[in-house]
């Protein structure tokens, strides 16, 4: 489906869809689209880490593959990819390596956001190529879904949760939360 190529909430909607596909099988639910110039979307992808046991399977990096394989190329010039929560070091480098264009994300990520958050992956001199970084599209709806997330994970664990990955969750949406109610 083609869209105005301008419109960021409509593609960011579209990777909250993709978002809301990985709360429901239980995954962090981030998500995220790539489109080709014309408007086309040519990538899908959410979080799914758990359900394939692989640390490498953020969105970022499910809906570059599908774009790539969908082009038949691995570089995806003039493209522009859209993501929920903002990008890790790694999914940052997938998006510099693809030669992506122009990425925009929802809410930061206070947790090892990498395009500005905890760091920037591309104020690295001497790359080849530095997508544009646009953020604060739909920000409360991208954070909103992920502290819900969190929020039933809790209450839903609170009983048997020993172990630290608990507290380390609660201080993640905690702060995820905080940043996105501000301006
Ligand atoms: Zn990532």
């Amino acid at each position: 489906m083609q869209k105005e190529t301008d419109d960021h909430e409509y593609f960011m909607r579209l990777a909250l869809t993709e978002a809301k596909r990985a709360y429901d099988l239980g995954e962090v639910p981030i998500g995220a689209v790539v489109v080709a110039p014309d408007g086309q979307v040519i990538g899908r992808g959410h979080n799914m880490r758990e359900s394939r046991g692989d640390p490498t399977a953020h969105a970022e990096m499910m809906a570059i593959q599908r774009a790539a394989a969908q082009r038949h190329h691995w570089r995806l010039h003039g493209c522009r990819l859209y993501v929920t929560i903002e990008p890790c070091m790694m999914c940052a480098g997938a998006i510099q390596l693809s030669r992506i264009a122009h990425v925009f994300y929802g809410a930061v990520n206070p947790k090892g956001g990498a395009l500005g958050s905890s760091g920037n992956a591309y104020a690295f001199d001497r790359l080849n190529h530095y997508p544009v970084v646009s953020s604060g599209i739909l920000t409360p709806l991208c954070g909103k879904i992920v502290q819900d997330f969190f929020r039933e994970k809790r209450q839903r664990y609170r009983a048997r949760c020993t172990d630290a990955t608990c507290g380390e969750m609660s201080e993640w949406s905690k702060e995820l939360a905080s940043k996105a109610s501000s301006p």
